[in-house]
């Protein structure tokens, strides 16, 4: 087990540690040199509302029919609109969350909590509550950490989307100082559960994107998702020898990245609907699925709020997941005001067995720390 060598005063200095020492799966890319661009004055809380409830709702929306085939799903279920009766709430049809939404509300708690990001106190964060729909690379990640080992040891060695899903509340503590510690603590966010190249990578190009939806007033055309992922994913990355696991693809060999710009920009030219796109990629938990399956969406949908997150609903496998990506993208450049009422309404705000309401609590609390202070 290593212990730090000396007391960091800040995360920069854990992170550049960490850099050293080897223990982070990343590349010191450029997005490290440089602060986030400034948030224009006008920028609204309801982007930041709009980002935690998109997340919460692309879950909720998802995760009764996680895992089912896209084409399994509309035969069970037609096309899915809205939530469907649910067990767990006296089969009322309402929001309920899973894993995606637990783990960024509690990410949210821990920053409001403890003033920002302290990494190891979000590891016990992620050890004290029951995780809905829990994925393996989390139980590993809680299994090292709750036999001592330290948290920046913890983490598994997989590109599954489990970091990306809870990742965007990490922007939340630097709405107003701006500074480049936001790129250091989405690193030490991410490592924590995946320590991988392509996640970390992923979870720092989402999180630069959405810095960047919340400053625009206007959509973006539809190769910006990509090439802006790109942009900043592609000297982060530290590993190449990433593979599909199935679909059309299996002989590409490669960096994230990489295969993202070929297969996503190949879907778009021949004009590929969402479901046939997400088919010959895959659209599981694994982020060279998951990725081409978010950025498409988003080339595709990404005007309209409720479209993108129902084509992520039901032309996905791991639709909760994909949904939650893909609605905290649309909630960050629309607002709160363009996510429909009735998902809204019907959303519960748990992140628990019995905590109704929590959801909105959290993000009350982090308004007054973090915006309107
Ligand atoms: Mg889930």
């Amino acid at each position: 087990m290593t212990q730090y060598p000396h007391n960091f005063n800040n995360n920069t200095q854990l992170l550049h540690w960490l850099f050293r020492t080897g223990k982070i799966d990343l590349n010191e890319g450029r997005l490290f040199e440089h602060k986030p661009i400034p948030l224009p004055p006008a920028m609204n809380w309801n982007r930041i509302e709009g980002m935690i409830l998109g997340l919460a709702i692309g879950d909720a929306l998802g995760n009764t029919t996680e895992s089912l085939t896209p084409q399994r799903r509309q035969i069970q279920y037609g096309e899915i609109r809205d939530y469907l009766p649910n067990r767990y709430a006296n089969y009322r049809p309402v929001g309920l969350p899973s894993d995606d939404t637990q783990l960024a509300i509690w990410t949210l708690e821990e920053l409001n909590g403890n003033h920002g990001l302290n990494p190891d106190c979000l590891a016990q964060r992620f050890t004290q509550g029951r995780i809905f729909g829990i994925g393996s690379t989390m139980k590993g990640f809680l299994r090292h950490y709750k036999s001592g080992l330290p948290w920046f040891e913890s983490g598994q060695k997989s590109a599954g989307n489990g970091a990306l899903m809870r990742i965007a509340p990490i922007v939340i503590p630097h709405l107003r100082s701006q500074t480049k510690a936001l790129w250091v603590d989405t690193a030490l966010a991410a490592m924590l559960t995946h320590n991988d190249s392509a996640s970390n990578a992923a979870c720092l190009g989402f999180v630069a994107m959405l810095w960047q939806l919340f400053s625009r007033s206007t959509v973006p055309e539809a190769n910006w998702w990509l090439e802006t992922y790109i942009q900043f994913t592609q000297d982060l990355e530290s590993d190449s020898s990433y593979r599909p696991r199935g679909g059309a693809f299996t002989e590409d060999r490669g960096y994230l990245w990489q295969f993202v710009e070929r297969r996503v920009s190949q879907a778009y030219q021949q004009g590929l609907s969402v479901r046939e796109a997400c088919d010959r990629w895959y659209s599981g938990a694994y982020l060279l699925e998951t990725i081409p399956s978010v950025l498409y969406i988003l080339m595709r949908y990404g005007d309209n709020p409720e479209a993108a997150i129902v084509r992520a609903v039901n032309d996905t496998k791991d639709n909760d997941t994909i949904a939650a990506i893909v609605g905290a993208a649309v909630g960050a450049l629309h607002g709160k005001d363009a996510l429909p009422q009735r998902w809204q309404v019907g959303l519960l705000g748990r992140t628990a067995e019995r905590d109704d309401g929590t959801l909105w609590r959290v993000l009350e609390i982090a308004d007054q720390i973090w915006w309107h202070y």
